[in-house]
Parts: C-alpha cells; structure tokens; sequence
C-alpha cells in the first residue's frame, strides 16, 4: 500500500460511510445541546473505526478551549501516544473556527467532512480557508454539506431555543414592559 492510499484509506469515496460516521457527530452534538451547549460534535476515525468523539463544552468547562474538534483531538491523541492523527478522518457537525482548523492542520489530519457551513465564523471556506490554504506544510481535504439539513436544524433549534429563554429572561427582570 502506497503512503498517500494508506492516508486516504478511510473512506474517501464512500458517502454511506461518511454519512454513517456524521451520524455519530450529530450524537455528539446532541450531547452539549442537553448541556445548553451549542449544539457541536465530532468522531475522529480511522480504519473505519471511531477512535475519539468530543462535543462542545465550552460554558461547561470554562474555557475557550472546550470546541468539540479540539475534545476530539486530545482524546484521540491520548488513544495513539501521538500528536499527529495522519491517517485519520475528523467529522465535525459545524465548519470549524479559526482555533479547530488550525489545531486540524497542526495535527496533520488529512481529511475533513464537515455537516453545515457556518458563514459568520467558519474557517474552512465561509471567512478563510485554514483547511486548505497550501502556504502551510499540510493542507487537509474536505467534504462539506454531508447530513447538512440534520446539522442545520440542530443549530436553528439551538438559537430558537436561547432566543425564546433569553425573552422569557427579559420579561422576568422587566415585569412592567411586559404587562
Ligand atoms: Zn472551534
């Protein structure tokens, strides 16, 4: 087996595999959202094999660090004794930030499959391009829009909910603008 099929053995032309492993993130999703977390999640894999899943638990661990790619990361490294996930496929339910697609590249892994764009944040297309921009020593594929309807509703279900709290909140504090 040649050194570029070995990075690419996983999945690259299999969609149903692809589904079936975004599948997996959207349970991690679901996992911050019973939190009140945004609603974001991610499975790293390799060989077929999920060795890492992570969720966003940002407010619940105080820290900026606490992005779902960046869980997932630590946790597979851990499982591999190894900074670097070379043959490995991260799925992620949101297009990453600055931070996750940098901490991608920085671990040099090949391949990204991504459920919705986020046009106001994203860095994997919508504001840069982090993910493949080829002025680093690594650049990642990337799939885009896999489970996008799915990924999406659990977003807007998300930001419905918090914008239907925070009304709620509202006419608690200001019981008199609210008669
Ligand atoms: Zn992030």
């Amino acid at each position: 087996m040649t050194e570029t099929s070995n990075i690419y053995r996983n999945n690259k032309n299999n969609p149903e595999l692809d589904e079936k492993f975004m599948k997996e993130a959207i349970k991690q999703a679901k996992k911050a959202l019973e939190l009140g977390e945004t609603p974001i999640g991610c499975v790293i894999v390799r060989d077929n094999k999920i060795y890492a899943r992570g969720y966003n638990r940002r407010n619940t661990d105080h820290t900026t660090l606490g992005h779902a790619e960046i869980n997932a990361i630590k946790k597979a490294s851990a499982k591999f004794g190894d900074w670097r996930l070379e043959d490995c496929t991260l799925y992620v339910t949101l297009e990453p930030c600055q931070m996750c697609a940098g901490a991608i590249v920085q671990a040099r892994i090949p391949r990204v499959v991504i459920g919705t764009m986020s046009p106001k944040s994203g860095c994997a297309g919508s504001l840069m391009n982090i993910l493949e921009c080829h002025l680093f020593n690594h650049s990642c594929e990337v799939r885009r829009n896999v489970l996008q309807k799915e990924c999406a509703e659990l977003m807007s279900l998300f930001f419905k909910n918090l914008r239907m709290s925070l009304k709620h909140q509202n006419q608690a504090h200001n019981p008199q603008l609210h008669p």
